[in-house]
């Protein structure tokens, strides 16, 4: 897009609006304010423009500027109470030390605008520590903040934390389909788990099909915004224009993880039963801790590749037995090492004890193998423990297990 035509042409740039909906209510809770360019009858994004990096600041500056008036005067005038997604940069976040954006808010105050409506979309790449105090500030106002295009490559999202934002933004442009990357989906675990530690919602964007939304719901979502819900407008919609779709859709999404959660459940019934048999046939011949282990490796052959047993505090009380290229071995450098620094461990014994049954873990990667596997806990007594480690030969091949 030539720079020079948008600037000889400001008044054919406008806003457009893309509605953002929320898990919990399946309504527009917001639109995200997007740039456009009417070009005859053509309305082209702005992406290009303000893209380039050829086009000098203040041209981007000053587009940037009559696009969130015209927002601010199209919002007013519709008397709209969604919340407003402004895309912010550093540069008019910055100019004349913050005052400028604020003041330009502020001037439809007396249209009835109101300053908690305004959400702040500011881009991962632009994020400097020297925004904090400003950002803290508009925070202080009632304006919210989110933080925009994150994604694998940014190297520290912790950084983030400092400008304690209200909305992480994620763009579901890489997870077209079902087969999508483990490394994304592990990016994605821990960007939730950061969003839960400091209080913050996280926003999925670009989803274009169901399965996005699906994967967003799953990945505890509580905002979407794409195609396959609504593409920006001109114009604001009902508020409740997808809530039929959205709470019929959220209902097979249930259905399914409900599907899948039983799968897991019975697969631990009834190895919770076999090891049972197994336990207390071994045991009334032999109280060896090995030999144990060697019948319950004959009777998983098919399911499982590493045994061993704890003490309550995590201490191993065996070597680990492993299956090592089809051949089972006891590997005695595991004995008495502690695995209690291990997450949920010390919860997890615990709850065997009490409850004096087994469990099945969530999926994770092995630590030494890499590979995506279960491990299944069996309280043998008070005071010992059992591990097995589910091959992911065994999970890949049981429908719902890798879920
Ligand atoms: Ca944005």
């Amino acid at each position: 897009m030539d720079a020079l035509e948008v600037m000889s042409h400001l008044d054919q740039v406008m806003p457009a609006f893309q509605p953002i909906f929320s898990a919990d209510e399946h309504r527009i809770i917001g639109y995200e304010v997007l740039g456009r360019f009417k070009d005859g009858e053509e309305i082209k994004s702005l992406g290009p423009f303000f893209e380039d990096e050829e086009v000098p600041e203040e041209y981007h500056l000053e587009v940037d500027c009559l696009l969130i008036s015209k927002a601010l005067d199209l919002y007013t005038d519709s008397n709209e109470q969604a919340m407003l997604f402004i895309n912010c940069t550093a540069a008019i976040l910055m100019k004349e030390d913050g005052e400028f954006f604020l003041q330009l808010l502020k001037s439809y105050e007396s249209k009835g605008f109101k300053l908690e409506k305004v959400v702040l979309e500011i881009s991962e790449r632009d994020y400097r520590t020297n925004l904090e105090h400003l950002i803290r500030y508009y925070k202080t106002l009632g304006i919210r903040i989110a933080i925009d295009h994150l994604s694998e490559n940014n190297a520290n999202i912790h950084r983030l934390s400092g400008c304690a934002p209200d909305i992480l933004k994620v763009n579901l442009d890489m997870l077209r389909s079902e087969s999508a990357n483990h490394n994304y989906n592990d990016f994605l675990y821990s960007l939730s788990m950061l969003a839960r530690k400091i209080g913050a919602s996280l926003l999925f964007e670009s989803i274009e099909v169901e399965y996005q939304l699906q994967y967003a719901w799953k990945h505890g979502g509580r905002y979407y915004q794409g195609f396959y819900l609504e593409k920006p407008d001109l114009s604001f919609k009902p508020s409740e224009i997808m809530r039929e779709k959205l709470r019929r859709k959220c209902q097979e999404f249930i259905l399914h993880e409900k599907r899948s959660l039983e799968k897991v459940y019975m697969l631990a019934e009834s190895i919770q039963n076999e090891i049972q048999t197994v336990v207390s046939r071994v045991m009334k011949q032999h109280d060896s801790k090995e030999y144990l282990l060697e019948e319950l490796g004959k009777k998983f052959e098919m399911m499982c590749f590493r045994l061993y047993i704890c003490d309550e505090n995590g201490f191993e009380l065996t070597p680990n037995y492993f299956k090592k290229s089809g051949e089972w071995i006891f590997q005695p450098e595991y004995f008495d090492k502690n695995w209690s620094w291990r997450p949920y461990f010390l919860e997890n014994i615990l709850k065997m004890r009490k409850n004096k049954r087994g469990l099945i873990s969530d999926l994770y990667s092995d630590i030494e193998t890499g590979e995506l596997t279960r491990t299944f806990s069996y309280p043998l007594n008070e005071h010992e423990y059992l591990f097995m480690d589910i091959s992911y030969e065994f999970l890949f091949e049981q429908d719902g297990l890798l879920y």
